[in-house]
């Protein structure tokens, strides 16, 4: 019977068979740790430790460590604020927060320490990273910088047309101001303008959204998604198969950050849903997060237009706000992650938690929003991410300059929307470019790609083998 399989086949067939398995492991893994029931009856954790050989073998035994929880943990607080309540509810909710971050204080410097002791060349935030992270953009998130500057002033301007009373820059409100609540003030409220009701329902901004990413090619239909709603969360992707499904979670309110964070977040999903099939199963979970960050960036940058907002129904005046709120909140996040950045190069030289809430108060001192210490603390852990959307912005203006100059002659024309958004080949180069993996799925990658020459339209020639039927 042997003799009927040559032996050079039966490896590769045997490898395909343990890469559906890994796969079918990784896409329960991720549907557990999401609070989802897997589809196969046996735990994963019992199927990881079979599969242990294979796992090593595809390079992703750390990647499964960390989904099983079984890599160091990063201190998160356990409470969840609450953004719904009245002025006093949320302030009583933030510092049960912030309790709850004090508390957090010693792990996190513990978490921190031990991660940039084990550090070897690369730097300490690397750690993060189950997969490997792309040499090129390793050294762009670690050189990029951005000064820190007072935030006070766009934060006071939020809370006005809130009504937030006394401190309004205080900093019990500030994941109130950054989620824009206070941006279109209350339904009937005394300014007369446009309020928040304005914006269209959850199920509907979905609905145009989606079907604009599939218009665009983004969102293959073959590609699952499965839609969760939690209120006070952050929105999120996370993929359970690549390419083949993913999940995304979104909170229950519709804030003026809504159809921002949706088009970040279909960015995400876009990401997943063009994984090419045939690539090998550890290019396919491999992100570069300089990459995916700052094609995110790109594409929430649409809603920053005035005519795409319209489209979804937004009248002129809920446009024109929401439009200018983008441009503030984008200044208004790049300070915080500078702050981030600051502190991550001040902690270097402390050496002991309460050096680091010292170096923690400087810095919120110089944001002027007089923020906890626990908490721009807390946020260290989440380093890499924010270098990733510090330099993901930088990245995305070169990809606009680079689609502006080839699809627009290079005028960059209404401001958040280029005239690129409007050409279906500039669609088609994103999508190759966003379908990458391996080396030439990094930042610099994408770059490259968007600069191919243009294919030239073929020409029938007369030696050509004649097409089969
Ligand atoms: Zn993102």
């Amino acid at each position: 019977m042997t003799a009927a399989v040559p032996d050079a086949v039966r490896p590769a067939e045997s490898d395909a068979a343990d890469v559906v398995y890994v796969e079918d492991l990784l896409a329960d893994l991720q549907l557990e740790r999401a609070g989802l029931s897997g589809r196969d009856p046996v735990p994963a954790a019992r199927r990881a430790r079979q599969a242990a050989g294979e796992l090593a073998d595809l390079g992703l035994s750390r990647f499964v460590a960390e989904l099983l929880g079984e890599s160091a943990p990063v201190p998160a607080p356990s409470a969840v604020l609450d953004l719904e309540a009245d002025e006093d509810g949320r302030r009583a909710s933030y510092e049960v927060w912030c309790a709850g971050a004090r508390e957090l204080t010693d792990e996190v410097w513990r978490w921190l320490t031990e991660r940039r002791r084990a550090a070897g060349e690369l730097p300490w935030w690397c750690g993060e990273s189950a997969l490997p992270l792309p040499h090129d953009s390793v050294r762009r998130l670690a050189e990029v910088t951005a000064p820190v500057r007072d935030l006070s002033e766009i934060a006071a301007a939020w809370a006005r047309p809130a009504g937030l009373r006394g401190s309004a820059t205080a900093e019990y409100n500030w994941r109130w101001l950054l989620l824009g609540k206070g941006v279109l003030g209350p339904s009937g409220g005394v300014s007369g303008g446009a309020s928040s009701e304005a914006l269209p329902p959850l199920n509907e901004l979905i609905t145009l959204l989606v079907g604009r990413a599939r218009q665009c090619g983004l969102l293959p239909l073959a590609h699952k998604v499965k839609v969760l709603r939690r209120p006070n969360t952050p929105s999120m992707v996370m993929p359970v198969r690549l390419p083949g499904s993913s999940l995304l979670s979104l909170p229950t309110a519709v804030t003026p950050v809504t159809v921002q964070y949706l088009l970040h977040e279909l960015a995400h999903l876009a990401e997943h849903a063009l994984r090419p099939a045939d690539a090998p199963l550890v290019e396919r979970w491999t992100f570069d997060p300089l990459r995916s960050e700052g094609w995110a960036l790109l594409l929430e940058q649409l809603a920053g237009s005035t005519a795409f907002l319209a489209r979804l129904g937004i009248d002129e005046e809920t446009a024109t706000a929401l439009a200018r709120f983008y441009a503030e909140e984008e200044r208004f996040s790049r300070g915080l992650m500078a702050a981030d950045l600051a502190l991550d190069t001040d902690l270097a030289g402390c050496r002991t938690s309460a050096e680091a809430l010292e170096a923690a108060s400087a810095v919120a001192t110089a944001t002027g929003l007089g923020w906890a210490p626990e908490l721009l603390l807390l946020r260290q852990t989440r380093v890499l991410h924010w270098r990733s959307y510090l330099a993901g912005y930088a990245w995305r203006d070169t990809v606009r300059a680079e689609l502006d100059s080839r699809f627009c002659g290079g005028d960059g024309q209404e401001e958040g929307e280029g005239g690129w958004a409007h050409r279906d080949e500039a669609w088609a180069l994103l999508r190759s470019a966003l379908a990458r993996t391996g080396p030439a799925g990094s930042a610099a990658g994408f770059l490259d790609a968007l600069r191919l020459p243009e294919p030239t339209p073929r020409v029938p020639r007369t030696h050509r083998t004649p097409p089969t039927p």
